[in-house]
């Protein structure tokens, strides 16, 4: 049988051009390596799954790469890459600070950092969830951090730039990284999804990226997920039925139902959702949400913060046009109202049904 890779390690990019959506860091980053400007700590925040480590890594293979191309990347056939894209280079050292974060922990890294390599110029050194580094640790590391050996260089990786005490964050040359956007998550896996000789919706991907907020280490693990479910065909439905995602399509028949005053149906549809097992409070929240979008179609402006593809893109922007700005606005607000009184509500299907009855009223005076 096949070894089966994982796709978040199979597709991890191997050089600074095909790391996803992070273009202004790899180009100072390149530049910094191009000018011989190296730091000797650099801080790397933002959240999770966005190629913090990632990029670290690929960092530490270009700077001990003997044979850079012109434009600052790693050749990947000299011993020292060759070293590390077999995960077995001595420049490279990584310590996950979630499980390694006491004082001695911290010391054996310190008197590793002493010695300088033996192949290649520089160690590197990836501190990754830094700030969980206990106080004493923290301290422990600083000296090294302000007089470190020429060859070393520090890489410290946090989700949580604010939990880092100053003293650390002066020393470092900080990169914040971006949680990628979904339409570049989407084009990310429809590439892996060609490469895996898989045939997807557009749609499809566009939810899974939509799932995965910004992360696409998530995005490629509920891929995964989702090919092993249904194999090499990758459809909508499919999808979010797995995801256990909402249809889009009942958020639009709402909003008709709604202009044309229509209550009943309303009431009939959000029983059907119920009776397919969706939450009320998810239901809800997905309304505010899908009347959040047609409200940003409405200025030409706002257009782009539709994170949204495709067919569905187009869908948004005609209802959006047989809305009245007034009736987004009220509608918005009724299912926000309803989105925190959910909680404490002690009868949440009539709450969420008066919503609905509301919504459905809006653009009744007018006629
Ligand atoms: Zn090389």
């Amino acid at each position: 049988m096949e070894n089966f890779i994982v796709s978040a390690r199979k597709y991890r990019p191997e050089s600074f051009d095909t790391v996803v959506a992070q273009s202004s860091i790899t180009t100072t980053l390149k530049n910094a390596i191009k000018n011989n400007q190296l730091a000797h700590a650099y801080l790397f925040c933002g959240p999770r799954g966005v190629g913090k480590t990632t990029c670290a890594r690929i960092f530490a293979k270009t700077i001990n790469c003997s044979n850079l191309s012109d434009d600052i990347e790693a050749c990947n056939e000299c011993d020292s890459c060759k070293a590390f894209n077999t995960n077995r280079s001595f420049n490279i050292h990584e310590l996950d600070a979630a499980s390694n974060n006491s004082v001695e922990d911290i010391r054996q890294l310190i008197d590793q950092v002493r010695i300088p390599p033996q192949v290649g110029k520089y160690s590197v050194y990836i501190i990754d969830e830094v700030h969980m580094l206990s106080s004493q640790a923290f301290n422990a590391f600083l000296k090294t951090l302000e007089e470190p050996p020429k060859h070393a260089i520090f890489i410290l990786a946090t989700t949580e730039k604010h939990k880092i005490i100053p003293t650390i964050l002066s020393r470092c040359q900080i990169f914040d990284f971006n949680r990628i956007n979904i339409s570049d998550i989407a084009t990310h896996l429809e590439y892996v999804a060609k490469s895996e000789g898989a045939v997807a919706d557009k749609e499809a991907l566009n939810i899974i990226a939509q799932k995965a907020d910004g992360a696409m280490r998530d995005a490629l693990s509920i891929f995964d997920q989702i090919v092993s479910f249904s194999g090499k065909e990758i459809s909508y439905q499919d999808v979010i039925t797995n995801l256990n995602v909402l249809d889009y399509d009942y958020y639009f028949r709402m909003v008709d139902h709604f202009q044309k005053n229509e209550v009943p149906e309303t009431l009939m549809i959000f029983d059907e959702i119920l009776n397919h097992g969706f939450d009320g409070h998810h239901f809800i929240n997905g309304l505010s949400n899908h009347l959040r979008n047609l409200m940003v179609c409405k200025d030409t402006a706002t257009v782009k913060l539709l994170e949204v593809g495709g067919e569905i893109k187009e869908r948004y922007k005609v209802q959006a046009t047989s809305c009245e700005n007034d009736f987004l606005l009220k509608a918005l607000e009724i299912s926000n109202e309803c989105d925190m009184q959910y909680k404490p509500s002690q009868n949440r299907r009539l709450l969420v049904e008066l919503a609905l009855i509301r919504m459905a009223q809006l653009t009744l005076k007018k006629k």
